[in-house]
């Protein structure tokens, strides 16, 4: 920065000082033209009376003047000249200043001389007796003045041209220095001169700003950490929970059994219920194992084309025997469709939304699976003819654990996790998640893949 300011400055300088040279020559030239036709006519009205008293015998006794004396008839002949042959002469009648001499008394011109070749300046003067005395003067006595004021002039110049780059040189850094100076840790108006007091105000409220996004950022992140520790603490107590009704179960029977409280033909069907049990509780831990994975991205990472249409499908029949059961019908409809992504957590995304298609369905019920896409993007649709989910109920069953009707649920061995898995695999997958239900009409899960 320094430099361009510099640099800028002496630019300038420069440039006016190149004007100012110009001016001044301009003005001096102006000056020594009007000194020259102040000299010529001088001298031309000093000689004037002796040339009308004795003719041209006046000028012939002339000491050398420095200039050139014509003195030329009325008609034009040149009867005299100092410095040429009057004879040899051509006439003078059509020259400019003699002109103006005959028409107003006095003429003047400036233009080069055939006869000297030179540039010349001439003043010519009417005479009483009618004659014409023209004095004229080399005008290289002109650029001889210029040519000798060249050198000191020039001198002057880049004695100028100095000083400006040492003026230019300190204003530049004195300029800068301020700026390098400043703290913008700490800014201080004070510090600076009046030019630059705005940035440094912007750079104040700028800082400001920064300073409470960053303390604002830091109570977000404080905010989103409690309540990640509170989910956290949440979730151990339910996980706890949840344990703890199969595993009382199972240790009460096992107990009864141990103590001979039950007769030896009703131990079959209190194994069966500590089957049964146990059995929760391996789809339970297995739920849990699932949805700590995907929380922790625990999951092995293996991106593949997938074809949605074909995993319904296998779905579909894993779940056939259950429907049967039910007498619930199970359809697939739409096309082959392919996305990108983890085969095991879309499995379990398709698994859930069908399980509970068919496990909050009503007897002789049905669900359709749709698979297809259009200029918006794919779409898999889940839609059952069950219970439905009411209004009040449809924004927390994404929740872990939460259940409608935890009874109900936990009777056809839901664990309140199966729509959490939805959630968080979906958005593992880049799907949106959409539920549109109806108490005893039925429910729609959509999962959407948007277009790119
Ligand atoms: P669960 O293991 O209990 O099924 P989910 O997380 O899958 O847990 O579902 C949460 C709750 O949402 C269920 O307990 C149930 O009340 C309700 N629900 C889920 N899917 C459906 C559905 N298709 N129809 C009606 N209710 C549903």
């Amino acid at each position: 920065m320094t430099r361009r300011i510099f640099r800028s400055i002496l630019c300038v300088s420069a440039a006016v000082l190149l004007a100012s040279l110009v001016i001044t020559l301009g003005v001096l030239y102006g000056y020594i033209n009007v000194q020259q036709k102040n000299e010529l006519r001088d001298e031309t009205m000093y000689l004037a009376p002796g040339v009308v008293e004795r003719g041209a015998e006046y000028l012939l006794q002339l000491e050398d003047t420095g200039k050139r004396i014509t003195l030329i008839d009325r008609d034009g002949t040149v009867l005299y000249d100092n410095e040429a042959d009057s004879q040899e002469m051509e006439n003078h009648l059509q020259r400019e200043e003699v002109q103006e001499a005959l028409a107003s008394g006095e003429g003047m011109a400036s233009r080069h001389s055939d006869s000297l070749s030179e540039p010349t300046m001439y003043y010519a003067r009417l005479l009483d007796n009618g004659q014409i005395l023209r004095l004229s003067g080399s005008e290289y006595r002109m650029m001889t003045v210029f040519a000798n004021l060249l050198y000191p002039m020039c001198a002057v110049s880049l004695l100028m041209i100095l000083l400006a780059a040492f003026f230019a040189m300190r204003a530049s850094e004195k300029i800068v220095e301020p700026i390098n100076r400043l703290d913008v840790e700490d800014v201080k108006e004070g510090d600076v001169y009046e030019e630059i007091a705005p940035l440094v105000q912007k750079i104040g409220h700028q800082k400001e700003t920064i300073t409470n996004q960053v303390l604002e950022a830091q109570r977000q992140q404080r905010e989103f950490e409690d309540m990640k520790e509170q989910m956290r603490r949440e979730f151990t107590a339910n996980v706890s929970h949840e344990l703890k009704t199969p595993l009382t179960s199972i240790s009460g029977f096992a107990e009864i059994i141990k103590n001979g409280f039950v007769k030896p033909e009703d131990i079959p069907g209190f194994a069966g219920k500590i089957f049964e049990e146990s059995q929760r509780l391996i789809v339970l831990v297995n739920d849990i194992i699932k949805i700590s994975q995907l929380d922790e991205g625990g999951i092995p990472y293996d991106k593949e084309e997938i074809d949605i249409y074909e995993m319904a499908e296998e779905v579909l029949d894993r779940l056939e025997e259950p429907a049967k059961k039910r007498n619930i019908n199970l359809q697939l409809l739409g096309e082959h469709v392919k996305i990108r992504g983890v085969r095991l957590i879309l499995d379990e995304v398709i698994y859930n939304l069908c399980d509970n298609a068919v496990k909050y369905n009503r007897d002789n019920g049905s669900v359709i699976v749709r698979v297809r896409r259009d200029r918006r993007g794919i779409q898999l649709v889940v839609a059952d003819t069950g219970i439905g989910i009411s209004k009040e109920h449809q924004e927390r069953v994404f929740e872990r654990f939460y259940r409608v009707d935890k009874s109900h649920s936990k009777a056809i061995g839901g664990t309140g996790l199966g729509l959490s898995i939805v959630k968080h695999g979906a958005a593992f997958l880049g799907a949106a998640v959409n539920l549109d239900s109806r108490p005893d009409e039925g429910t729609v899960i959509t999962l959407t893949w948007k277009a790119a």
